[in-house]
This record gives C-alpha cells, sequence and structure tokens, in this order.
C-alpha cells in the first residue's frame, strides 16, 4: 500500500479521499474542524464540478440538496434589472449539504485525525494540500514564499428561513458595492455581499461586519434592506477575501497542491469550489490509474493553465462588479448592452 496523507478535510480534501483507490492506497486525512459547519452558507455548482461528482458517484445525492439558479438578474444598485440572462444547468447548493454527501462517500478504511497541522515534514508518503487558502502544504512546498494575500474585500454570507422575494433573485451592484440574493433548496434565501472595509484581514468581528453592512446598504434596494433587517450575526459568516499568488506547478516530487491550496481565488465567478471538484476528481483518477510521479505531471498539465487562468477572470469579475471611480461607466455600457438585449428580443418575437 502507498501511503497518502491529505491535509484539509474541506470540498477538495474530502472530494480527493472519496476518489481514492483504497485498494491501493493507505489515505490519511487531517481536518481540524470537528464537525460540519455550524452557520450555513450555499454554493454555485456549474456543469463542470456535477460532472466532477459524477465521477464521484455522488451526482444524485448533491441533486437532491440543490436548487437550479434560474432568474438570476444582473442588476444595478437600486434594483433596477440591467440583464436577466438564461442560467441553464447551474445548481444553488448547501455548502453543509455538499460536506455531509462528500464525508458519506469516504471510504471506512480512511484513516480520520482531527487536528490542526501546523509542521508537515514528518508526514509520510504522498502529501496533499487540501488545506485552504492559508494552506501550511503550500508555504512548505514553496519553501515559505507562497503566503495568501488579503484584498481589501469584505465577503459576508448567510442563509435565511424565508424564500427570496419575488422579482429580488441576482446580483446587485453598486459604487465599490455587490449584493447578491438567490433561492436555496429549502425555500430560504442566500445572500451574500462584498465592499471595500478595514476589518480584519484576520478575526473579522461579524456583528460590527454586519453594522457596516447595513450601512453600505442603506437606502438602497428594497430587497437588500429586507434581507439584511432579518439577518443575524449568528447566522451569518463575515471574512476578508484572500486570494493565492500565481503558481506554475501545483504537483512535484512528493506533494501536491488541490482547491483553494493552489488556486484561492476571489468569489466573483463562484468557481473556486467547483474547481477544486474537478481537481480532485482529476487528481483521484490520474493517481489510481499511473505511477504517483506520472499522476502529478499529467494534473499538473491538466488542471494548471485552466485554473490560474479562472484566477485571473475572477479578479477581473471582482474589479468590474466592485467598481469604484469607473462605476458611472460600467453602468452606462450595462444600460447600454441591456437595451441591445431587449431590442433583440423584441426583434426574435
Ligand atoms: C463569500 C464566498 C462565496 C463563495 N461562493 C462560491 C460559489 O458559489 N461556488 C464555488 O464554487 N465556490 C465559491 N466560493 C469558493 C469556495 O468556498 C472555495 O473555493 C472552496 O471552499 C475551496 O475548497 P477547499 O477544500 O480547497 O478549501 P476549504 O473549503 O477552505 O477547506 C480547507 C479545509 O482544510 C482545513 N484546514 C486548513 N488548514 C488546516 C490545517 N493546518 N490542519 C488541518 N486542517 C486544516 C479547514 O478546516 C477546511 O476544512 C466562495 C468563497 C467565498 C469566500
Amino acid at each position: 500500500m502507498e501511503a497518502i496523507t491529505i491535509v484539509g478535510g474541506g470540498v477538495a480534501g474530502l472530494a480527493l479521499a472519496a476518489g481514492l483507490d483504497t485498494q491501493r492506497f493507505d489515505v490519511t486525512i487531517h481536518e481540524q474542524r470537528p464537525g460540519l459547519p455550524s452557520v450555513e452558507s450555499s454554493l454555485a455548482m456549474w456543469p463542470q464540478a456535477q460532472r466532477a461528482l459524477a465521477a464521484l458517484g455522488i451526482l444524485p445525492e448533491v441533486q437532491k440538496i440543490a436548487v437550479p439558479l434560474g432568474g438570476m438578474a444582473l442588476r444595478d444598485g437600486a434594483g433596477i434589472a440591467w440583464l436577466s440572462p438564461e442560467v441553464r444547468g447551474v445548481l444553488g447548493v448547501s455548502r453543509a449539504g455538499l460536506l455531509g454527501v462528500l464525508e458519506a462517500a469516504v471510504p471506512r478504511s480512511v484513516h480520520r485525525v482531527t487536528r490542526r497541522v501546523e509542521d508537515t515534514s514528518a508526514m509520510s508518503g504522498l502529501l496533499v494540500g487540501a488545506d485552504g487558502v492559508h494552506s501550511v502544504v503550500r508555504r512548505a512546498f514553496r519553501d515559505g514564499h507562497a503566503d495568501a494575500r488579503p484584498t481589501p474585500y469584505l465577503a459576508l454570507r448567510g442563509v435565511l428561513a424565508e424564500p427570496v422575494g419575488e422579482d429580488a433573485g441576482g446580483e446587485y451592484w453598486g459604487r465599490g458595492t455587490l449584493f447578491g440574493i438567490a433561492p436555496t433548496s429549502r425555500g430560504g434565501t442566500y445572500w451574500y455581499a462584498s465592499f471595500r472595509s478595514g476589518l480584519g484581514p484576520a478575526g473579522v468581528d461579524v456583528a460590527e461586519a454586519l453594522r457596516q453592512t447595513r450601512a453600505r446598504f442603506a437606502g438602497g434596494a428594497a430587497a437588500v434592506g429586507r434581507v439584511l433587517e432579518t439577518a443575524a450575526p449568528e447566522t451569518t459568516l463575515a471574512q476578508r477575501i484572500w486570494t493565492v499568488p500565481l503558481l506554475a506547478d501545483y504537483g512535484r516530487k512528493g506533494s501536491v497542491l488541490v482547491g483553494d491550496a493552489a488556486h484561492g481565488m476571489t468569489p466573483n465567478l463562484g468557481r473556486g469550489a467547483c474547481e477544486a471538484l474537478v481537481d480532485a476528481a482529476t487528481l483521484a483518477q490520474l493517481l489510481n490509474s499511473r505511477p504517483v510521479p506520472a499522476a502529478l505531471a499529467a494534473y499538473n498539465r491538466q488542471r494548471v493553465v485552466r485554473t490560474q487562468l479562472l484566477r485571473l477572470a475572477s479578479a477581473g469579475m471582482t474589479r468590474l462588479a466592485l467598481a469604484e471611480r469607473a462605476q458611472p461607466l460600467r453602468d452606462r455600457l450595462l444600460r447600454v448592452a441591456a437595451r441591445k438585449s431587449r431590442a433583440a428580443a423584441v426583434g426574435r418575437s
């Protein structure tokens, strides 16, 4: 049996453990969190991620806790819809629910250690960094030169039991502010917000972040005001957004990075967890079918360029969505695009 040590039992680590051939590999996961996250949030799952879930044999289970993300408009800060693109095939999935399905898919023979890993030097076999944006494995892999970088933006998110109000779904882009409202599979509302803030970068005070959010969005769209009236610190997550510097390879010698540890990106394309799942399914399939060095070389070829391009595209989307000085120009261009799209729709009908 060849040993594989996975640091991090989040989306990427659990998905990898679920996909590895336990007849060939002796797998151990080290995870610091003792249970599932207590504050609920939601993840957009794009078709590529759904294919990765299918490859792991758990797509039907995930579909049971998912809702199709249709009816999501792009709106200005006051809530007027610029564009209502037809979103097809994207699911909204409960994060805790997804982690639960992944947990259940991990074979019983996988060893579980509940602790925070500080030092990876004594770990045996292939070392997998699935430990998120602040990865200790990446730091060791890059001789301490790849620390995560804080962006100036705060991200808040939460789930409310009340349903999304009629004609409220979508993203609201204001001047340096972004607010999102989407349905959840249990008939509730998933909301998220982002704006520049001096809170953090570590240990953000949730109540203060919520207070700042209410102040930033005061007098804006009615639907946003209603969500923020109901939101409470106990059901809200607040953090600074961090990203990972550019990496030219994810696997070499005895270690490999998956998910945010490899390509932590801003959340504006909704792709981080999706790519973490694709990383895990790809790496599992390669390790199961090739010697480890050949599998790592193929993993680099298949995953580095695509995920680094997504990382850049996501950073571009963040600048556009949270534009401050360029906001009037952005809004004018989006209004023109909206007029053209309406005229094209009338022409078609
Ligand atoms: C506001 C926001 C919204 C988002 N929305 C979406 C979305 O809609 N769709 C999407 O695809 N992505 C989204 N993402 C991105 C997504 O959350 C991440 O890309 C995804 O969670 C990455 O999974 P991961 O397993 O690589 O890392 P993580 O989810 O960070 O998991 C890492 C795990 O490692 C553990 N760990 C860390 N360090 C150690 C250590 N030293 N020892 C032991 N354990 C350790 C942690 O406890 C954690 O369980 C969003 C992110 C944010 C911030």
